[in-house]
């Protein structure tokens, strides 16, 4: 007797992405790489675990991603091995481990690929989610520190998002200064939240003695009146810091790229040092941010690597696509071939395969038959799969010429095989 099984499903979190939305992933990966072609950078392929004490490092042992959403497993030699919640960690040990320094200039690094965090699932957030992502760095004598380089990567991104038709976005911008000025700032947090946080949220009470700043991150609506009163991060900024943002937004608003200014933008990752940076989306719900990123000046020395200070970004894929679809009525096109191959009999099969595989040489998308199907089934799947259908007979295999239905208008055209490609070629519009 047959056991009964379970079905096996796609992990809580993870999920299948299936044609057609496949399409519209490639042509965002597409249109990533042509933009950051143009812009000179280069892509960069790392593995998709590390070292534990990588991320540790890198992201910050006290961060939520470290602390609570990290797939961390024990490896069969008893080293402790993680999957990678993002990728910037994974970039600078790459550039630090092949000496990426000694190369001229500064190095302009692109990935896009799979990360993992053990969040709750929801609408726009996975726990197997995939970002595209770019890291500018290098030693400061190739400039890597100008306020040039944010501007310039902000702009590229404004015109990434602009070149993939996503509209409405916004750019929220801030400074959180140099570690020293983050450092003054905590402390003229913790001072003025002794006499208020007593109003305000657990977690915030636990921040206000751990790391003030990330109170700015609370979403709680009762602490959100509160928080407005804190003193803001631009006024413990230093000389040095408050110049370079200032240079950052008179380039942004020389190429008028718009943006908003939002003091709280603090960012969930502890490396981040001067410009941090979101764009979002309304059309995205909750899960609003689109891609965010930041300055990352001493990110290198803390894993152990030379002055390498930099900037970067990671965009979420899914939710970009996310932002597309809603676009399109939440469903990407469906698929369909220039043209269905019916061949009419078993027999002919062989020759239907040469005439698919000319057609397909020269470049259209073909969908191949059977023999033994009746010619009103092959006209039934060529409906649903293509925008034609060729007929191959015996008489059609001789003569050369071929009937030809184009959907659309519902016209049959005899067609000689010289000129079948060409004649497919053209678009079957209605
Ligand atoms: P972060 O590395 O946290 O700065 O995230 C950068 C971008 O990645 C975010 O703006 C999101 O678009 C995307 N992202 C982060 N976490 C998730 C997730 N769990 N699921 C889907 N996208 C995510």
């Amino acid at each position: 007797m047959d056991v009964p099984t379970t079905l096996i499903r796609a992990v809580k979190g993870t999920r299948d992405l299936l044609p057609p939305a496949t399409e519209v992933w490639n042509s965002v990966e597409a249109a990533a790489r042509a933009v950051f072609r143009a812009y000179n950078y280069h892509e960069i392929r790392t593995p998709i675990f590390e070292e534990t004490q990588l991320f540790a490092r890198g992201v910050g042992e006290e961060t939520d991603i470290v602390t609570k959403e990290m797939y961390t497993f024990e490896d069969r030699d008893g080293s402790s091995l993680a999957l990678r919640p993002e990728c910037t960690a994974s970039v600078i040990r790459a550039y630090i481990e092949h000496r990426l320094d000694q190369r001229p200039g500064v190095q302009k690094l692109y990935y896009l690929g799979p990360m993992f965090r053990r969040e709750r699932p929801q609408k726009g957030r996975y726990r197997q989610f995939s970002q595209i992502g770019a890291e500018v760095l290098g030693p400061p004598s190739s400039g890597s520190e100008s306020p040039l380089r944010d501007a310039e990567i902000l702009e590229m991104l404004a015109t990434l998002l602009d070149e993939l038709g996503i509209t409405g976005w916004t750019l929220e911008l801030n400074s959180v200064g140099s570690l020293a000025d983050r450092a003054r700032y905590n402390e003229v947090l913790r001072t003025a939240l002794d006499s208020v946080v007593l109003g305000m949220c657990q977690d915030c009470q636990r921040r206000a003695v751990t790391n003030p700043l990330r109170v700015l991150d609370c979403k709680v609506p009762a602490d959100q009146p509160i928080i407005e009163t804190l003193p803001v991060i631009a006024d413990s900024l230093d000389e040095a810091s408050r110049a370079h943002f200032a240079q950052v937004t008179a380039a942004l608003d020389a190429a008028q790229v718009p943006y908003t200014l939002n003091h709280r933008l603090v960012r969930g990752l502890d490396y981040y040092t001067r410009t941090t940076f979101e764009f979002t989306h309304g059309g995205l719900g909750a899960q609003n941010a689109l891609l965010g990123g930041g300055r990352y000046d001493g990110l290198s020395e803390a894993i152990g690597g030379p002055k390498a200070p930099g900037i970067g970004f990671a965009m979420g894929e899914d939710r970009l696509v996310l932002s597309l679809l809603a676009a399109q009525d939440q469903k990407a096109a469906p698929l369909k071939a220039d043209a269905f191959i019916a061949p009419l009999g078993e027999t002919l099969n062989p020759a239907a395969l040469v005439l698919a595989r000319e057609l397909r040489h020269k470049g259209l998308w073909i969908e191949l038959g059977e023999g033994s199907f009746r010619l009103k089934k092959s006209f039934e799947a060529a409906e649903k799969t293509a925008g034609r259908i060729v007929i191959l007979g015996e008489d059609e295999l001789q003569s050369g010429i071929l009937t030809v239905k184009t959907f659309a208008t519902g016209i049959q055209t005899k067609v000689p095989r010289a000129e079948l490609a060409a004649f497919l070629a053209e678009p079957a519009k209605g």
